[in-house]
């Protein structure tokens, strides 16, 4: 377990996410194939540069999408990408070990995690047990939406609402509180755009 400087600042690493993702859609990703050395070499300890919270979905697979190699990117998949008590352990550990500069929320177009979740909300639409616990976790992000909006103009505003609910209560804990004030993490929201390929960098909240 590492526990030298991070191989980057969060303004590196952010302009790292951006110009992968830019070569991902140019079609010059960099990482066909991995060598042997390589592997041999990340053997020996792992300095990813960011942490990804993003959905299980199998479009949106963060390494590819930010033409990221083994051993770049510490990477949480979860349906929706929300919160739960594993997930957070896993973010502790990549913030107090692995120190990765930077940590993004990566939800996507067309979840259907976030679209359950409104069909939950608007329209009394029951899922399966695990499943309704997953939305419970969703459906507060969906405040303050209007339940009356076109299905896919609806489904686009949670999705980003969701993971602008999931930045705000990660940087509601203490310890992303500290860091962000030593100035060396920095936490944002993106969103995938399936059709794209294209990660959109949210703005931070007011
Ligand atoms: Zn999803």
């Amino acid at each position: 377990m590492s526990t030298s400087s991070p191989p980057c600042t969060a303004a590196e690493a952010l302009t790292r996410l951006q110009e992968g993702n830019e070569r991902f859609i140019q079609g010059r990703a960099r990482f066909p194939t991995v060598q042997k050395e390589v592997l041999a070499e990340l053997a020996k300890g792992q300095q990813p540069f960011a942490t990804i919270l993003g959905c299980s979905d199998s479009r949106v697979p963060p390494e590819l999408v930010f033409d990221a190699s083994f051993g770049e990117l510490f990477v949480i998949r979860v349906a929706g990408n929300v919160l739960g008590p594993s997930i957070l352990g896993t973010l502790q550990y990549a913030g107090s070990h692995l120190k990765t500069p930077l940590f993004v929320v990566l939800g996507h177009e067309g979840c259907g995690a976030v679209e359950a979740a409104i069909g939950s909300r608007f329209h009394g639409a029951r899922q399966k047990s695990r499943i309704e616990i997953l939305l419970e976790d969703i459906e507060p992000a969906l405040e303050g939406l209007d339940g009356t909006l076109p299905r896919m103009t609806l489904l686009h505003q949670a999705v980003e609402a969701n993971v602008r609910h999931t930045v705000r209560a990660l940087r509601a804990t203490p310890e992303a509180q500290a860091r962000e004030r030593e100035g060396v993490m920095k936490l944002v929201g993106a969103v995938y755009e399936l059709q794209t390929g294209r990660v959109r960098f949210l703005e931070p909240d007011e």
